[in-house]
């Protein structure tokens, strides 16, 4: 288990085209690992492979329901939209307003490298197409509609209520 260090906006390794894995090998195994343990040391939702500085096609999420470790993702297909904030754990203390898909599928191989179709819908919908961007060197600041902005809209409609 450890945590590694998160890259930032601003970091090439975040704009670059990522790898994918042929064969699970003791590092992959860690890889996920320790991206697992470094996504909850920040309180993330999701986290990909290039953010910790590696350039292969691994991601991991868990909005709270169960942790999934996804290997070669694609989005296969996707249905309906949302649009909400966002956020990401190379661009600390930001949010942007960002329309995604509401249902999506998606598919890869597991941590068994078994192949997987996952669907998902709402929160871990977003979580999947932010994720899989960043293995194609994409950050959601791409899409944003309107400004960025320094405080989550949850965090500003608690400070109204006070
Ligand atoms: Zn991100």
């Amino acid at each position: 288990m450890a945590i590694r260090k998160v890259r930032e906006v601003g970091d090439d390794v975040l704009t670059k085209e990522c790898r994918e894995v042929k064969k699970m090998t003791p590092r992959i195994s860690q890889l996920i690992d320790d991206m697992f343990d470094t996504m909850y040391e920040y309180n993330g939702v999701g986290l990909a492979a290039p953010q910790v500085g590696v350039l292969r096609r691994i991601i991991v999420v868990d909005v709270g329901e169960d942790p999934r470790a996804l290997i070669n993702p694609r989005i296969v297909s996707h249905e309906g939209t949302q649009t909400g904030e966002e956020g990401c754990l190379s661009f600390p203390g930001k949010y942007g307003i960002v329309t995604r898909p509401m249902k999506v599928t998606v598919e890869g191989l597991d941590r068994n490298m078994n192949p997987v179709s996952w669907e998902a819908e709402g929160l871990l919908a977003r979580c999947f197409c932010h994720e899989v961007d960043h293995l194609d060197g994409h950050m959601y600041t791409e899409f944003v509609e309107g400004e960025i902005h320094d405080v989550a809209m949850e965090e500003a409609m608690e400070e109204e209520d006070e």
